[in-house]
């Protein structure tokens, strides 16, 4: 027997922070297995550490239960069951396409995966748009971080994170706005924290007290969704103060006046009662984040999971504009995202409202499309985002693909989700491991993880990497760009050329040409350990750490004519008491789970580490309830009820309540209405009216 031993180079397949990891692999009579995980000791973000689930991420492509057969329901027995992939892929091809002759093209949607690969996003748009013929095409950014993605390239033409991890070490002030980077990004916190370590300062703003929160200088508790109203009080404090960069506000931005007009009506008292922050708070953060030499902001999801999310978005970009903390080290505004390659995801196109490179829906746009993918007739108008698409369900949209996603978890109001996905007249899922979503397939899809494919991903700081592939994938599993590009050659002879790739290097050079951030990269510049940060072209070939160096607007779509633009904040009074559902229930994200459980609870020791769901309630309120702590409690709103234990905490303030939503079995989107923000139409998860019952003795309990 032949064993030979080598190293692979990859990044870790979690979170948005792409940590370089080595991957093990040991090759026996020509056949590779992953045998363990090690970090990239020189890499720029990681710098040789990996988190727990980082260090266990090897275990995912090693797991039993992954996907290893394309299945087709049977229609007698209503059964999946195992076929060839020629069978799966023509059943595939020809309900689609009978959808698309039969109702048309707006009938179908599609939803990409923000765990593959750069090049198998951008093939699946183009796939919606040049063979369905629609704009229907979304990811789980909606769920995430839309409000950035809109919000900040209304603001300043670009939607990504300002500056880069390693130089926010360099920052004297940074202000976290609802984020636990401690557990959500473990390893970009490390690099947040080295700020406090050279002496600058760091201070959280957030509903509960969070690992972060105690990590930091200084925690701000804010109640539920007032974040925009504190930063309104602190735009007011710090043009008050004179502290304002007037240069700044001149030259490279626009709508200062009406942004000031509308701070009129904030009174610092109201300011006050509406987000619990005494005044005094207020006005010193906003003094010390104004007089910082260079001041950073970064948020999470508790800014962007509410219904107003790009309004908050936009007025933290506001407060970074007023005092000209961008284009230098330590500054801008820096939203950590979710998936690994959430970011690539947008910037390939897989939105129903722009092309890849942001390329919105004009008709120069689409021209120049069609052209370069010798396609006719794309889509013109805006299609429907994946909060959108299940309600049009059946009368508009009748067949959907969906690629690593599992919205029965991730989607507010998931009950009456699963009735309208049992309304779909056809339905496939694509995906790496079982979901609940798949459960309702007619086909099912086997696709190859991350470890098994080569690809470029890019993480929360634009960092462009490769991906090298280092074994097969299991079974008959294959690369998600090869079923896609199968799907479309099967579907329509006239684009079959269109989808006729080699390798993933082949989508890569296309790319390249229709998106200039992503020009200069090659795979070979990419093989250096930590890859490019885009924007990279002729003019950055070594990429661009830092965005607005140089002004605002540098030619990119959104280009805002080289000024960034303010926008106006509107004052909202205090919450009305909800005499019924009296709490707010928020979510959070644990560090050895990961979203919707899909890849963390198959691994051994993560499962072990967070092994069930709980909810956080306050001590008061807790006695007051008679509620114990460990004691499994019901929480209910108008849209369903879900069981779990509590911890009874000091952590949280009174009348908020904390459920993680990794947990199918206590899902807090089954309890949350489909509440949507008005332009990015992202959901709010992290706010619901709720009450806390204690469970009677002949009720059945969990256990
Ligand atoms: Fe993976 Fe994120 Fe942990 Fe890094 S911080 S090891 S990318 S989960």
């Amino acid at each position: 027997m032949v064993v030979s031993k080598k190293r692979v180079r990859s990044v870790c397949s979690y979170c948005g922070t792409g940590c370089g990891i080595e991957l093990i692999v040991e090759s026996r009579n020509g056949k590779s297995k992953v045998v363990g995980v090690s970090p990239q000791k020189t890499h720029p973000v990681s710098a040789g550490k990996l988190c727990v689930k980082g260090a266990s991420v090897d275990k995912i492509i090693n797991s039993s239960d992954r996907l290893e057969h394309p299945m087709v329901r049977n229609k007698k027995t209503g059964k999946l069951e195992k076929v060839s992939w020629e069978r799966a892929l023509d059943t595939v091809a020809k309900k689609l396409s009978e959808i698309k002759s039969t109702y048309g093209s707006n009938s179908l949607a599609v939803i990409a995966s923000t765990k593959c690969s750069n090049e198998e996003t951008y093939v699946t748009q183009k796939f919606a748009r040049v063979v369905l013929g629609t704009n229907n095409i979304d990811n789980a950014t909606r769920l995430c971080h839309a409000p950035t993605v809109y919000g900040l390239y209304e603001v300043f033409g670009r939607s990504a994170m300002t500056n880069s991890y390693a130089d926010l070490a360099k920052s004297k002030y940074i202000i976290i706005f609802g984020e636990n980077a401690a557990t959500t990004q473990p390893i970009a916190f490390q690099k947040i924290l080295e700020c406090k370590k050279k002496g600058g300062r760091i201070v959280v703003v957030d509903v509960r007290m969070t690992e972060t929160a105690e990590a930091a200088d200084e925690f701000v508790q804010i109640k539920p969704n007032t974040d925009a109203i504190l930063v309104a009080g602190m735009i007011k404090t710090i043009i008050d103060a004179n502290l304002h960069d007037k240069k700044f506000i001149e030259k490279q931005t626009k709508g200062y006046d009406a942004l000031v007009k509308s701070l009129e009506k904030f009174k610092m008292a109201d300011v006050t009662k509406v987000t619990g922050v005494d005044e005094k708070t207020i006005k010193r953060i906003a003094k010390e984040y104004g007089k910082a030499k260079s001041a950073a902001i970064i948020l999470g999801m508790g800014i962007t999971q509410q219904s107003n999310g790009m309004e908050t978005v936009q007025a933290l970009a506001s407060l970074a504009l007023v005092t000209g903390n961008f284009g230098r080290p330590g500054t801008g505004i820096n939203p950590l995202r979710g998936c690994d390659n959430v970011q690539g995801a947008c910037d390939t196109g897989c939105l129903p409202n722009v092309y890849p490179g942001y390329a919105s829906l004009t008709e120069k746009n689409i021209r120049r499309f069609e052209k370069f993918w010798r396609a006719q007739a794309l889509p013109v108008s805006k299609g429907l985002s994946l909060t959108e698409v299940f309600e049009g369900v059946p009368e508009r949209i009748l067949g959907m693909y969906i690629i690593g996603q599992n919205p029965l978890m991730s989607l507010p109001d998931t009950d009456r989700l699963r009735k309208n996905i049992e309304g779909l007249e056809f339905l496939v899922v694509q995906d790496i491991f079982m979901t609940d979503v798949a459960e309702y397939a007619d086909v099912v899809l086997p696709a190859a993880c991350f470890a098994e494919k080569d690809g470029t991903i890019t993480n929360s700081e634009r960092r462009i990497q490769l991906l090298e592939k280092a074994a097969d994938p299991p079974g008959k599993s294959m690369e998600d760009w090869w079923i896609v590009c199968e799907i479309a050659k099967r579907m329509s002879h006239n684009c079959a050329k269109q989808f006729e790739y080699k390798s993933s290097r082949d989508i890569f050079d296309e790319i390249r040409k229709c998106m200039p951030a992503y020009s200069g990269a090659t795979y070979r510049k990419l093989k250096s350990v930590g890859g490019l940060q885009w924007p990279v072209s002729r003019e950055n070939p070594e990429g661009t750490p830092i965005l607005y160096k140089d002004g605002f607007g540098l030619g990119g779509p959104g280009s805002t004519e080289d000024r960034a633009v303010f926008y106006p904040i509107m004052f909202v009074g205090p919450r009305t008491y909800d005499h019924v559902f009296p709490f707010i229930l928020t979510t959070h994200r644990l560090l050895q789970q990961y979203n919707t459980g899909t890849m963390s609870r198959h691994v051994k020791e993560l499962q072990a580490a967070q092994p069930e769901p709980f909810v956080q309630i306050n001590n008061k309120d807790a006695a007051e309830l008679g509620v114990k702590d460990g004691e499994v409690v019901k929480i209910v709103s108008p849209f369903g009820d879900i069981r779990l234990k509590t911890r009874v905490t000091d952590k949280i303030q009174s009348k908020v309540l904390a459920v993680p939503n990794h947990y199918k079995e206590a899902c807090p989107n089954r309890l949350i209405p489909a509440n949507l923000d008005p332009i990015s139409k992202i959901p709010a998860l992290k706010f619901c009216n709720v009450r806390i019952e204690k469970i009677e003795k002949d009720e059945k309990q969990i256990e």
